[in-house]
């Protein structure tokens, strides 16, 4: 599953079942390796004030789009 999440100047998305804590490092799906501070974390009081990434915006795009290829289902 596919989720935004900001680190480092930017708002990334990554795959998995968890938002990544303050402190932890997770791989965006541009490619990027980014560590999450608590400035980046809405529920300890920060804000999204940063720029979507535009990489994982497409690759995320690109992903979902593969995923309904091959799954006629996503046609409905
Ligand atoms: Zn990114």
């Amino acid at each position: 599953m596919f989720r935004w999440q900001q680190a480092e100047g930017k708002r990334h998305a990554l795959d998995g079942p968890f938002a990544p804590r303050p402190g932890e490092t997770f791989t965006a799906l541009c490619g990027a390796e980014v560590t999450v501070a608590r400035r980046d974390v809405p529920q300890l009081g920060g804000h999204w004030f940063d720029p979507t990434c535009a990489e994982c915006a497409e690759e995320w795009l690109r992903q979902e789009g593969q995923a309904c290829s091959s799954e006629a289902r996503c046609l409905a």
